[in-house]
């Protein structure tokens, strides 16, 4: 078993009911328990996009399943739920990002492990720190050290 850590975001078609659609969808997984999610929490869209905003949440698991196997099963739940792909980070009925798998670091065509964004991204780190305070990424880093770091975005815990 492996400890993996997902990113959840939404903004269309009733975001909070997305994120609780996914969480159950996550708890379904073969092979998979969903050990634990954070609070839900409101973000702006990022870089100026004009988009309704964003509900982010991140999600721990307990999987057996290999990463690019955890990457179809993630994809398989965006399908289920209407995600459509036309812009680059387009509005979004539900987006899944693997942000870590155990302490691999990965890079191929499909995936990028540790998730490339998410020292950018404090609608990633704020989620993931509820669950995992003492985290230290495969490079070494440490979560509280990006979380110092990272530039400050608006972010409100529902
Ligand atoms: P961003 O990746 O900047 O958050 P996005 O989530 O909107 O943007 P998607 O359209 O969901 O982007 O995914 C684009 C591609 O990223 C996917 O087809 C997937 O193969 C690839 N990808 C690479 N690494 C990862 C990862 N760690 N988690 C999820 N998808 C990944
Ligand atoms: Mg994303
Ligand atoms: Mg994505």
């Amino acid at each position: 078993m492996s400890r993996a850590f997902v990113a959840l975001g939404s903004n269309l078609h009733d975001p909070q009911n997305q994120l609780r659609q996914a969480f159950d969808a996550l708890a379904q997984l073969p092979d998979t328990t969903l050990v634990a999610h954070s609070s839900l929490y409101r973000s702006p869209p990022m870089a100026g996009m004009d988009q309704p905003e964003y509900l982010n949440a991140v999600a721990a698991l307990d999987t057996a399943l290999a990463p690019l196997a955890l990457l179809d099963a993630l994809q398989g739940i965006e399908n289920a739920q209407g995600r459509e792909r036309e812009l680059r980070w387009g509005a979004r009925t539900l987006d899944l990002d693997l942000l870590i798998y155990g302490d691999q670091a990965f890079e191929s065509e499909r995936l990028t492990l540790p998730h490339y964004g998410l020292a950018e991204r404090a609608f990633v780190l704020i989620p993931l720190f509820e669950l995992a305070p003492d985290l230290v990424l495969p490079d070494g880093r440490q979560l509280t050290t990006l979380l110092a770091q990272c530039p400050p975005q608006p972010l409100f815990r529902l």
